[in-house]
C-alpha cells in the first residue's frame, strides 16, 4: 500500500483487516478487486528470463564439432580447395541452423507445459467462497486454507484451527511451524512470525482464513526468488546414457579418423585429400544431434500426453512412463466419475433422518460459488464426497447458510485419509455441539450412544451388529458409505472423538467412468498389472472392481490392517496377487510402493492428499489427480487434468513410443555413420582411391540422412505398443538386435557398394569423378530408402504404412530432388565433383538400393520370427 514498511505481525488481525480495507465476511467485493487488480502487479514469482534468442543461436556454435570444422575449413582454405572449403562452411551453417531450431522447438513445447500449471486459490469476495487462479489475487483478499494447500500469498492469520505450515523453504526448517492469531512483537524474526502465512510454504495440516497482505514480488518468497533461482530441468537416465554415449563414440571415431589420416599418409596418399575426407567421416559419424533429437522426442511426447489431458512435469517421467509395469489407483475419480449422489439413508428411526442430513452438510466442506442463482447453474466446489454430502442436505430442506448464521465459535476438523472423518464443533446459542461424518467403522468405533425416535439409547451390540450389516449390504452394491455422529460438549477448545451418539449411515453412488473399463483391458494386453488402491470399504472396492472386468477373490482383497500384521517376506510372497488394498492410510501407500520396487518393477501410484506426498515422490511415477491437493500435485510426475484413469494408459502408451522412437534415430543415425566410416576405412586397407570425396560425404550426411533423421523423431506410435510386455526396469539403450542391425546394415550397405566401386575401377572405363558420383548417389539412396526399415524396428517393411509419417514423406522428396540437383545442376556438380548420370547408371543404384532393402528386411524378419518362437 504506502511506501513505509508495515510490520503485519506486530499488529492485531483486526487492524490488519481495517488498514487493508477489506471485510473477513464478505471480502473484497468484485468491483474492488477488480480495481486493485490495475493497481497491483499478478501475483506471480518474477520469472527468469529466457535465454535471448541471438544467444541460443551462439550456444550452438559451442561445440567440439564445429570446432574441429572451423579448423579443418580454413586448413582446406588454406590450400585453396575452395570448393571443399565452401561445402564445409556450409555444413557449419546447417548443422547450428537445424540444431537451433530443433532446440527452439523442445523449448517451446516444455514452456507450454509450464504453462498449464495454476495454482488455485479459495477466496471469499462478494460475501461468497470462490476458487481463482493465485494469480489473480490482491491485498485485502480473504482467503481459506486446506490441507494440502500452497499458501497462495503472504497473509495475515484471522482464524485458524490446528494449522500447522511447512515452511521449509523459507526458513530452512522441515518441522512444521504451529500458526495461531495473537499479535507478535515486532522483532519477531521471519521464522516465528506464527500469526502469518506465506506465499510458497505447505498447508500439513488443519483450516485457516488469512487476509492478503503482500503478492508476487512483495512477498517473502518474491524478494528472495532471485536467489533462489529456477530449478534447471534434470537429466533423464535415457538422456544421460545418450550424452555419454555420443562422447565415448566422438571419441572412438576421432580416433579411427585420424588412424584413416594416418594410414592413408603412410600409403603415400594426397595429404590434403585424405585430411579432408578423415574430417568428413568424423563430422558424418559423431552423433552430435542425438541428445537434442532426445530431447525434441521427449518434448513431443508430453506434448502429446497433455494432448489426452495428462501434465508430465518432468522429462524423466516422459521417459520412465513407457517402463511402467505396475499401476496402483485410487478408486473414488479415477475409476469413477467423482459425481456422488446419496443414494440411500440410513438410520435407526425416521425421525434421524433430517439430523443425519443436517451432520453431513455442516461437515461437508464443499460449497457454492454462486448460491444466488438458480440450482441448475451452480458451481459448486469440494471433494466428491464433500459435494454430495451438501446437494443431499439441500435436497433434504437443510440450509446449511441459514443454519451457519446461528452457529458461532466454530473449530473445524479437517478430512485426512488416515483418520477418515471430519467434524465441526461449535456454538448454537448456549448449548455446544461436536458433529462428525466419516467412515462407519471408525465412528462404531467410537460411538457410545444411538440415538433412535429422538432420544439417546445405548448402543447395544445388537444394535451394533445390524448397523455393520447394513454397511455390509450397502458396500456389496458398491455404495460408499459414510456415517454422521454427534454429541454435546462441555468445551470447545479440544472436543475429544469419543462417546458419540450415532445417527446413521449415508450410502453414496458413484457412477463408473466410461472409459475405465477399456483402459484397464488394454492394461493388461501390455502386461501392466492394475491394483486398486483405496481408503474405501473393501466390499465397495470389490463391487466396482468386480464392475469394470477385475475378477476378484476374496482372499486376493487386503485391509490396512491386515497389512501391518505381515512381515515383509510374507508380503513380498503375497503381493502378486493381492488385487485390492482396502481401508488404506497413506503410509500403506508407501509399503506398497517399496514392496513392488524390491520385487523389480516400474510401480505408478495416484494420490490427492498431502499424506499422500511421500508416496507419490517415492512412486516411480507418481501420479497426482487434478482435483487433488497443491502438494500431491507438486511431487508428482503426472497429473491427470480430469481425474481420468484412462490418461495413466495413454500415457504410458506415449511413454513407450517415445523409447520406440529415440531407439529408431539411434539405429539409423549409427547405422549411417558406420557405413561411411567402413566405405572409406575398408577402400584405404585394401589399396582402392576414395569411393567418395569429402563434400560427397557431408552432403550425404547433411542433406540426404539429415532430413530423414528428423522426421524420425516425429514418427507417430505404432499401432501395437500396448499388446507388448514391459521392458525390463534398467533396460539397455541398444538392445542386442539394435546393436546387430546396425553392424548388419552397416555390413550389408558397404559390401554391396564397396563391390559396386571395385567392379566399376576395374571393369568400366568410367573416369573416377565418375564412378565416385554413383557410389555417391548409391550412398544417398540407400539412406533414403532404408529409413523406411527404421520406422519400426519389430515389424517388417510390408507391415506397416509408408507414408504414416509425413515429416518424412515430406523429407525423403526433399532428399531425392536435392540428390538429383547434386547430380545434375551445374553449381553443385563443381562443389561436390559429381558428374551426370545415364539410365544404365540408375537401374544400377536402384537395383543396389533394393537388394539393400530386402537384404535388411530379412535380416529383421529373423529377428522377429526368433523373438516370436521365444
Ligand atoms: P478413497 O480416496 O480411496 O476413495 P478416502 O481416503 O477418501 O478413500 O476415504 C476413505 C473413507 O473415508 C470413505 O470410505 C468414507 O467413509 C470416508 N470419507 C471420505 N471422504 C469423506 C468426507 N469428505 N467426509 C466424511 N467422510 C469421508
Ligand atoms: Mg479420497
Amino acid at each position: 500500500m504506502k511506501k513505509e514498511e508495515i510490520f503485519w505481525h506486530n499488529l492485531s488481525w483486526k487492524d490488519a483487516v481495517e488498514k487493508l480495507k477489506t471485510d473477513i465476511e464478505n471480502g473484497l467485493s468484485e468491483e474492488e478487486a477488480k480495481e486493485r487488480r490495475r493497481q497491483f502487479d499478478k501475483n506471480l514469482l518474477p520469472a527468469k528470463k529466457p535465454l535471448p534468442k541471438i544467444k541460443l543461436f551462439l550456444e550452438q556454435f559451442k561445440s567440439p564439432l564445429i570446432y574441429i570444422l572451423v579448423v579443418a575449413g580454413f586448413i582446406v582454405l588454406f590450400f585453396k580447395e575452395f570448393s571443399d572449403a565452401v561445402v564445409i562452411f556450409l555444413a557449419i551453417i546447417l548443422n547450428t541452423v537445424v540444431g537451433y531450431f530443433q532446440e527452439i522447438k523442445a523449448d517451446r513445447a516444455l514452456e507450454k507445459l509450464k504453462k498449464v500449471v495454476k495454482i488455485k486459490a479459495e477466496v471469499i469476495r462478494s460475501g461468497n467462497a470462490k476458487i481463482i487462479d493465485s494469480a489473480e489475487l490482491v491485498p485485502g483478499d480473504i482467503f481459506v486454507l486446506n490441507p494440502g494447500d500452497k499458501v497462495p500469498a503472504d497473509g495475515r492469520i484471522i482464524a485458524c484451527h490446528n494449522l500447522k505450515i511447512n515452511e521449509m523453504i523459507l526458513t530452512g526448517e522441515w518441522l512444521a511451524a504451529h500458526k495461531k492469531t495473537d499479535a507478535l512483537a515486532k522483532e519477531t524474526p521471519l521464522a516465528d512470525r506464527d500469526n502469518m502465512v506465506f506465499m510458497g510454504t505447505v498447508v500439513e495440516d488443519g483450516t485457516a482464513k488469512a487476509v492478503v497482505v503482500s503478492t508476487g514480488s512483495k512477498t517473502e518468497i518474491g524478494k528472495i526468488a532471485q536467489m533462489v533461482g529456477q530449478i534447471k530441468e534434470e537429466k533423464t537416465p535415457l538422456q544421460k546414457k545418450l550424452g555419454w554415449f555420443s562422447k565415448i563414440i566422438g571419441i572412438g571415431i576421432v580416433a579411427i579418423c585420424f588412424f584413416i589420416f594416418i594410414a592413408g599418409i603412410i600409403s603415400g596418399r594426397n595429404f590434403l585429400e585424405i585430411f579432408t575426407v578423415s574430417i568428413a567421416i568424423a563430422i558424418a559419424a559423431i552423433p552430435e544431434g542425438l541428445p537434442v533429437a532426445m530431447t525434441v522426442i521427449l518434448a513431443l511426447g508430453m506434448q502429446r500426453i497433455l494432448k489426452k489431458k495428462g501434465l508430465v512435469r518432468r522429462l524423466v517421467s516422459a521417459e520412465t512412463l513407457g517402463n511402467v509395469s505396475v499401476i496402483a489407483t485410487d478408486k473414488t475419480a479415477t475409476l469413477t466419475e467423482g459425481k456422488m449422489r446419496v443414494a440411500e439413508i440410513v438410520t435407526a428411526s425416521k425421525s434421524e433422518h433430517s439430523l443425519a442430513l443436517k451432520i453431513a452438510a455442516l461437515c461437508s466442506r464443499a460449497f457454492i460459488e454462486n448460491p444466488q442463482e438458480v440450482m441448475e447453474k451452480w458451481v459448486v466446489r469440494g471433494a466428491p464426497t464433500d459435494r454430495a454430502l451438501l446437494l443431499a442436505g439441500i435436497e433434504g430442506g437443510i440450509n446449511r447458510y441459514a443454519l451457519e448464521k446461528e452457529m458461532s465459535e466454530v473449530v473445524e476438523f479437517a478430512f485426512n485419509s488416515k483418520d477418515k472423518y471430519q467434524a465441526k464443533a461449535f456454538r448454537v446459542n448456549k448449548k455446544k455441539y461436536f458433529y462428525i461424518a466419516g467412515a462407519p467403522e471408525k465412528l462404531l468405533e467410537i460411538s457410545r450412544y444411538l440415538r433412535k425416535n429422538g432420544r439417546k439409547e445405548i448402543l447395544t451390540f445388537k444394535e451394533k451388529k445390524k448397523i455393520k450389516q447394513k454397511l455390509e449390504q450397502l458396500s456389496r452394491r458398491g455404495l460408499r458409505v459414510i456415517a454422521v455422529a454427534e454429541k454435546e460438549i462441555r468445551s470447545l477448545k479440544k472436543p475429544a472423538a469419543r462417546n458419540l451418539v450415532f445417527v446413521g449411515l449415508l450410502a453414496l453412488k458413484d457412477p463408473l467412468r466410461r472409459r475405465a473399463k477399456q483402459a484397464i483391458k488394454i492394461c493388461q494386453q501390455a502386461g501392466i498389472k492394475v491394483i486398486i488402491v483405496t481408503g474405501d470399504h473393501k466390499l465397495t472396492a470389490k463391487a466396482v472392481a468386480e464392475e469394470l472386468g477385475f475378477k476378484i477373490k476374496e482372499e486376493n482383497i487386503i485391509e490396512g490392517k491386515d497389512l501391518d500384521r505381515l512381515s515383509k517376506e510374507e508380503f513380498l510372497r503375497r503381493i502378486k496377487d493381492i488385487q485390492i488394498y482396502a481401508r488404506v492410510e497413506p503410509r500403506h501407500k508407501m509399503r506398497i510402493v517399496q514392496a513392488w520396487q524390491d520385487k523389480g518393477e516400474v510401480i505408478a501410484m495416484t494420490g490427492d492428499g498431502v499424506n499422500d506426498a511421500s508416496a507419490l515422490k517415492k512412486a516411480d511415477i507418481g501420479i497426482a489427480l487434478g482435483s487433488g491437493t497443491e502438494v500431491a500435485k507438486e511431487v508428482s510426475d503426472l497429473v491427470l487434468l480430469t481425474d481420468n484413469f484412462d490418461i495413466i494408459t495413454a500415457a504410458v502408451e506415449e511413454g513407450r513410443a517415445i523409447i520406440d522412437n529415440i531407439r529408431k534415430v539411434i539405429t539409423y543415425l549409427f547405422s549411417d555413420s558406420l557405413t561411411e566410416t567402413i566405405l572409406v576405412g575398408a577402400s584405404i586397407f585394401f589399396g582402392l582411391p576414395l569411393p567418395v570425396s569429402a563434400a560427397q560425404i557431408l552432403w550425404v550426411n547433411l542433406i540426404e540422412d539429415g532430413f530423414p533423421n528428423i522426421a524420425l523423431a516425429f514418427e507417430p506410435k505404432e499401432r501395437d505398443l500396448m499388446k507388448l510386455k514391459p521392458r525390463a526396469h534398467k533396460s539397455s539403450l541398444l538392445t542386442n538386435e539394435m546393436k546387430v542391425l546396425i553392424v548388419i546394415i552397416g555390413l550389408i550397405t558397404d559390401f554391396l557398394l564397396l563391390g559396386l566401386f571395385f567392379w566399376l575401377y576395374k571393369y568400366s572405363n568410367y573416369e573416377i569423378a565418375h564412378i565416385r558420383t554413383i557410389i555417391f548417389v548409391g550412398l544417398a539412396i540407400n539412406s533414403l530408402f532404408y529409413v523406411f526399415s527404421c520406422k519400426s524396428l519389430r515389424k517388417n517393411i510390408w507391415h506397416i504404412n509408408l507414408f504414416s509419417n509425413k515429416l518424412l514423406s515430406f523429407a525423403w522428396i526433399l532428399g531425392g530432388v536435392m540428390l538429383l540437383a547434386a547430380v545434375y545442376f551445374s553449381p553443385l556438380q563443381t562443389l561436390l565433383k559429381t558428374r551426370s548420370l545415364n539410365i544404365f547408371d540408375w537401374g544400377l543404384l536402384f537395383g543396389l538400393g533394393l537388394i539393400n532393402v530386402i537384404l535388411i528386411e530379412a535380416t529383421k524378419w529373423y529377428f522377429i520370427t526368433r523373438h516370436q518362437t521365444e
